[in-house]
């Protein structure tokens, strides 16, 4: 059976991911991911966890309780250079949209999640991966998406290789993946 969205953006970070990495969650929300990327990081990694609201880092904290390789950073992913200085990053996680069951009013938005791409990018290790899930199915989401697509396509193929994973026959403007994997030697 073809990999739904969810499970396909956990095997493209899994698959570069080592004991030991520092990796970056960019949309914290209720920590799923956080606590996913804890897992595959263990206890001599490190994952940097972002987000705008206390209340989603709140929830991830109670998710991730029994977790010590996390910290969780109350700002926008768009300052990850001002917490990440002297480490390379393995892989990021983007999970684009509001908080489920959140106040659906603070949504990530192109302004901040291209400049988190950008500074991200230049963190990251060769052959690591940034890995995006869009959900374009509510107004903002759709702005968000449009300006994604239309600037990642234009970035250079000698720095990266990017992948757009999508089931095209299913409704509801269904989400998908971008994944950005930087070339080796960019
Ligand atoms: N992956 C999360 C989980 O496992 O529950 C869900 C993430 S939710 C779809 C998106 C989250 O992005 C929301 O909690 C929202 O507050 C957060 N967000 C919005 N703008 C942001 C920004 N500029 N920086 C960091 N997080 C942001």
């Amino acid at each position: 059976m073809l990999r739904r969205i969810l499970p396909q953006a956990k095997q493209l970070a899994e698959e570069v991911i080592q004991l030991g990495d520092t990796v970056v969650d960019a949309t914290c929300g209720n920590g799923h991911d956080t606590k996913f990327l804890s897992e595959c990081t263990g206890e001599t990694g490190k994952v940097y966890s972002f987000d705008v609201q206390a209340q989603a880092l709140d929830n991830a904290r109670a998710l991730c309780e029994s977790k010590n390789n996390i910290e969780f950073i109350l700002d926008s992913h768009a300052f990850v250079d001002s917490y990440i200085k002297d480490a390379s990053v393995k892989a990021a996680m983007f999970n684009l949209g509001y908080l489920p069951k959140g106040d659906h009013t603070i949504t990530t938005s192109h302004d901040s999640t291209l400049p988190a791409i950008d500074k991200i990018f230049n963190l990251l290790d060769d052959g690591g991966r940034i890995i995006i899930v869009v959900y374009h199915g509510h107004p903002a989401g759709k702005i968000e998406k449009d300006a994604l697509l239309d600037a990642l396509s234009k970035w250079p193929q000698k720095e990266a290789q990017i992948l757009k994973y999508q089931f095209i026959n299913q409704k509801n403007d269904a989400p998908f993946i971008i994944c950005i994997e930087k070339n080796r030697n960019a």
